[in-house]
């Protein structure tokens, strides 16, 4: 490529820069994901690298946020409001960290670089001028030169101070910090704004400041401008401070030495991001010695002794290019978007949950949509916002079917007895096995992990089976014709036999195993065990409808009016009752155990991490509550004996160790049992 063309090719993508960034700083409006951002300006920062004639006076490289908007007075930082200079990778960090020692001439081994690692909140930045322990002038970032006077508005927020009476509190200090919402106050303004930072940009930024007071906002500090008489060394003792002078501090913060440790501490906040109540994109890390710092100083829009560790994208950007209707095992509609295939954080994402009707009302959402979609951890993919400026003019609204799409049955929205409000979810009316998509769901749950967990007969085999007429009830997979399978294709003489003995394997069932199996609605596994525990014998339970004696499970704690009418339901459905009768035929279902009162586990609470050997989790489970134990879900005060197993997680052990909680292995828990294998 010619100089003038990668010139042409490199102020263009400035422009497009510059044109998302006024959009985001001034209108609140993100038109890309944050990570489409980052990416665009981490190519504009490489060529310019790369390319020395390409210095460019609008570049992201020597610009910070956006002119301040004409609604405020404008103000002049004393001292500049950054940006931070952005790192993805482990070598990113090596080559941030070989820059600094180069910088200070010091090899690794002499100079052990400590660094406070702060999550990097996705709010606005705020600056706060205070003058003998009083909040004078409050400031947004703006063009990092000047900031738009917010005084009264940021005035409204209960997090911060205005009147700070502690003796070591500085004269004269400029703090900073940011401003964000908590994601479960957003819930209650999704309507009105994109996301936790649009909601907390667009009330910081009123006019009147009795609009921003309505609106929940936080401010958590971290760092300072200028400032008189201040005798703090480091970073991380200036966080500290910052908490006794009455302002809230992130508890996520830590001071780590090494790039190993900083990876391993991103991996663990990276794991927890999505149960936080606050959105981060990245972790900051900033060398802890202030006089280091002040050595460092700094490059044309960042400080040079700092740098953000971005997570990889949770969002991305794509365009619908179909509704499809879902239909699950209860019945219930789930819409679900089918989208151009986009990479995000990795993954290639081409469906995204809708979750019910109303959801596609209240967002408006069409077919041929531009949408962001967010992807969290081992969370379905879901549309977060839908850019209207890019529909179609001729696009139409999306109509919910009326009617089932597998059996043709009226769909229906039930009442919600506890909520008193119509359920957000529409249902095939039929909810039997008459409806083909509903029954092969049904049969999916039977033969799932917590109900006859048949091994090698999984999802996929069910479609097959059912395509092929093999099965249309449940207890057909007990009557198999094993020599037709033998013959299909990809089945051979062994695979079968295996599959026959998985099969006959599971004709012995638990109690509570065969209840949670027949797929009751409300009938989940926890109330299955209610059941069976307190019927006892499954002849109890089959009888139930012929005594008419349902009111008997209403002693039941857990057990209420929906799911005893749900029970009365099922039995009510002449194909339910087949079911039932054909496989009381078939299988034998054990009565209850007895849990022991007084076993050896008593008063004693088990987390279990890893793979056990040759028992499966919900096994291990059920034999701790056998014994009277009884099992908590994570590493708390609570918590008396944490079970490791074949690769465990790692934080978990760390965690129990210093909360001194005693870990078992598995021989050694058996032992309490009683059992040695
Ligand atoms: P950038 O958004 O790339 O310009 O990065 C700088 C911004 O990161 C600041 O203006 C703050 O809004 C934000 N930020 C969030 N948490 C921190 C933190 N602990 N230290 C410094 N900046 C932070």
């Amino acid at each position: 490529m010619n100089k003038d063309l990668i010139k042409k090719k490199h102020q263009k993508k400035i422009k497009l820069y510059n044109y998302y960034n006024k959009k985001y700083y001034n209108e609140n409006v993100s038109e890309i994901a944050d990570s489409e951002f980052d990416e665009l300006k981490k190519q504009i920062i490489d060529e310019e690298n790369k390319y020395n004639f390409l210095k460019n006076k609008n570049s992201p490289s020597l610009n910070v946020g956006f002119k301040p908007s004409k609604n405020f007075k404008k103000v002049f930082h004393k001292i500049p409001m950054l940006s931070l200079a952005n790192a993805f990778t482990h070598e990113d960090l090596l080559n941030f960290e070989k820059k600094i020692l180069n910088f200070l001439n010091k090899k690794k081994e002499e100079l052990k670089l400590k660094y406070s690692a702060e999550p990097k909140i996705d709010g606005i930045s705020a600056s706060l001028v205070y003058k003998n322990g009083k909040l004078i002038t409050g400031l947004s970032r703006g063009d990092g030169k000047e900031g738009e006077d917010i005084t009264e508005n940021l005035k409204t927020i209960k997090d911060i101070p205005q009147v700070i009476s502690a003796k070591d509190f500085p004269n004269e200090i400029d703090i900073r910090g940011e401003v964000f919402i908590q994601n479960s106050d957003f819930e209650k303004l999704k309507d009105k704004f994109a996301n936790p930072r649009n909601a907390a940009s667009g009330s910081l930024r009123q006019k009147n400041s009795e609009d921003t007071k309505k609106i929940p906002l936080k401010f958590i500090a971290y760092t300072f401008g200028f400032e008189k008489g201040m005798k703090i060394q480091n970073q991380s003792d200036f966080l500290k401070k910052l908490n006794e002078w009455g302002f809230k501090i992130n508890h996520l913060n830590k001071l780590i030495d090494g790039t190993e440790n900083l990876m391993e501490n991103y991996y663990a906040i990276e794991k927890i991001r999505t149960d936080l109540d606050f959105d981060i994109d990245g972790i900051v890390y900033k060398i802890n010695d202030f006089k280091i710092q002040n050595r460092l100083g700094f490059v044309a829009n960042a400080p040079r002794w700092a740098i953000a560790h971005k997570f990889s994208a949770n969002k991305g950007v794509s365009k619908i290019i179909d509704i499809d209707i879902q239909i699950g095992r209860t019945g219930a509609l789930t819409p679900v978007a089918k989208v151009n295939p986009v990479n995000i954080g990795g993954v290639v994402v081409s469906n995204a949950t809708l979750h019910n009707e109303d959801e596609i009302k209240r967002k408006d959402i069409r077919v041929g949509d531009t949408v962001e979609i967010e992807r969290a951890g081992d969370v379905i993919p879901h549309i977060t916002s839908v850019n209207f400026k890019k529909r179609d003019k001729k696009s139409i609204k999306f109509i919910f079917p009326l009617k089932c799409p597998s059996c043709g049955s009226k769909t229906i929205k039930e009442y919600n007895l506890i909520t008193k409000k119509e359920d957000a979810v529409r249902r095939c009316s039929s909810e039997g096995f008459e409806c083909e998509k509903v029954a092969i769901e049904k049969i999916k749950h039977f033969v799932s992990k917590e109900a006859f967990n048949i091994d090698g007969f999984g999802k996929k085999i069910v479609e097959k089976f059912w395509k092929l007429k093999l099965i249309k009830l449940p207890q057909d997979i007990f009557k198999l014709n094993y020599n037709k399978i033998e013959n299909m294709d990809g089945w051979g003489k062994q695979s079968v036999k295996n599959l026959e003995y998985s099969i006959n394997l599971r004709k012995n069932i638990s109690f509570e195993r065969f209840i949670y199996a027949l797929g009751i609605r409300h009938i989940g596994f926890e109330n299955a065990k209610l059941i069976s525990k307190n019927l006892k014998s499954p002849k109890k339970f089959f009888n139930l409808s012929k005594s008419n004696n349902f009111d008997e499970l209403l002693n039941l704690d857990g057990i209420g009016e929906t799911q005893i009418n749900s029970i009365k339901n099922f039995f009510l459905n002449k194909t339910n009752s087949d079911v039932l009768n054909d496989l009381i035929n078939i299988l034998s279902v054990k009565d209850s155990i007895e849990t022991k009162k007084n076993g050896p586990l008593k008063n004693k609470t088990f987390m279990l991490t890893g793979k056990l050997d040759g028992i499966s989790r919900a096994e291990a489970k059920s034999l701790i509550e056998q014994n009277s134990g009884s099992i908590i879900s994570n590493v708390s005060k609570k918590l008396d004996y944490l079970i490791i197993g074949e690769k465990p997680t790692k934080r978990k052990i760390e965690t129990a160790k210093e909360m001194n909680i005693k870990i078992l292995n598995q021989k050694e828990w058996l032992l309490m049992l009683n059992k040695t294998s």
